[in-house]
């Protein structure tokens, strides 16, 4: 089968199967993976390695720092005000979707959250021209969500925003193309779409932006803290980074993001068309330039189509494919590890069905 979901997301087949295999023991250590301790010279090893794969992969500059953190992608939201604002100091938001809103939200207790910019007005489906963001100049930090993973809007390039520091959630789109990391002040990611299982995430900031004083914070919510600690302060989650780690070293093995770029654009491409090109049957209602190549949101022109949409695409291998329940619809989640194979696939079920039920 193929599968759709837009996270947990699929991963790819080599990972389950090295990682089914050392599930039951991990490298002549008469344990599993799971069962060794995170201080010990095997699971160290497989620490260092996923943060220096990693900074192959993504290219990541010495002078960013790189955590491994313990939950998801909204608990970096929620600490992020704590780590690199001060007490009521101004921090911006440019609301895109769903995750910028919840971006914002968790910011909100901690900080004088504002919305530099959203296009909640209409709907999300679009992105905010550049010339009407109200930044604050003395904003601590500006939040953007690259990938809109419900709403399917993809900033193509993140603009900066003058000497304030860009904070960008790439928690859907991470790896997907290659990315000047040096325009951010920090990027993070949950991990369960491009970069492995749910459970933890990634952030990667800038060394100087973490000396900030920010707020009062348990050592355990403080990002240099975790730094010094190797974000090892208490047990990591070391299956989900083992997990990462194999899921970094096949996007390596695979050739790298450039790769993956080609064949994202291309797996975009294929589907957008076979939306647009369905005379209305199909439709997909973001603007163009905004659709994002990763989660493409679309709707049959008749929603009493819906359910038997679902039963038969599953009956066909393609699973997943129910929309957020914000939007309705469908949803096709194409992250690095759906092949082009699987996209052509949905592609020709649609025109079957189309012709099925047309
Ligand atoms: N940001 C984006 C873009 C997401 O897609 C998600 C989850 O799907 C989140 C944040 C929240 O992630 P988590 O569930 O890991 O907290």
């Amino acid at each position: 089968a193929y599968n759709f979901s837009p996270g947990p997301a699929a991963l790819p087949e080599p990972v389950l199967r090295q990682a089914q295999a050392e599930m039951l023991e991990y490298r002549d250590s008469g344990a599993s993976i799971v069962e060794i301790s995170h201080r010990g010279e095997a699971f160290l090893e497989v620490a260092h390695r996923t943060e220096a794969d990693l900074r192959t992969l993504l290219s990541i500059p010495d002078d960013y720092a790189v955590l491994f953190t313990a939950g998801g992608a909204t608990t970096v939201q929620a600490l992020l005000p704590l780590n690199f604002a001060n007490a009521g100091q101004t921090v911006d938001y440019v609301v895109t979707g769903h995750w910028g809103k919840t971006a914002l939200k968790q910011a909100a207790p901690s900080a004088d959250a504002r919305i530099a910019a959203s296009t909640e007005a209409g709907g999300f489906r679009s992105l905010p021209a550049r010339g009407e963001w109200t930044e604050s100049p003395d904003a601590a930090y500006l939040h953007v969500t690259a990938n809109e993973t419900i709403h399917g809007v993809e900033f193509r390039e993140i603009p900066t925003a003058g000497d304030v520091p860009v904070i960008a959630d790439f928690s859907s789109s991470i790896a997907s193309e290659p990315l000047d990391i040096t325009r951010f002040g920090a990027i993070y990611a949950g991990a369960q779409k491009n970069l492995g299982p749910v459970g933890i995430a990634v952030l990667i900031a800038r060394r100087d932006l973490l000396e900030r004083a920010g707020q009062p914070r348990a050592p355990i919510f403080d990002y240099r803290t975790q730094l010094e600690g190797e974000s090892m302060l208490n047990t990591p989650p070391t299956w989900n980074w083992y997990m990462l780690g194999l899921t970094v070293k096949w996007m390596l093995d695979e050739g790298g993001v450039a790769v993956f770029a080609e064949r994202n654009a291309r797996k975009a491409a294929l589907l957008y068309s076979a939306i647009d090109g369905s005379g209305g049957y199909y439709r997909n209602d973001v603007a163009i330039d905004a659709r994002s190549r990763m989660n493409v949101p679309f709707f049959l022109h008749d929603p009493a189509l819906d359910a038997a949409f679902l039963t038969e695409s599953k009956a066909a291998g393609l699973v997943a494919l129910k929309g957020h329940r914000v939007l309705g619809g469908m949803r096709a989640s194409i992250y690095n590890a759906m092949p082009e194979a699987g996209v052509q696939a949905l592609a020709d079920f649609m025109q079957e069905f189309q012709q099925r039920h047309g």
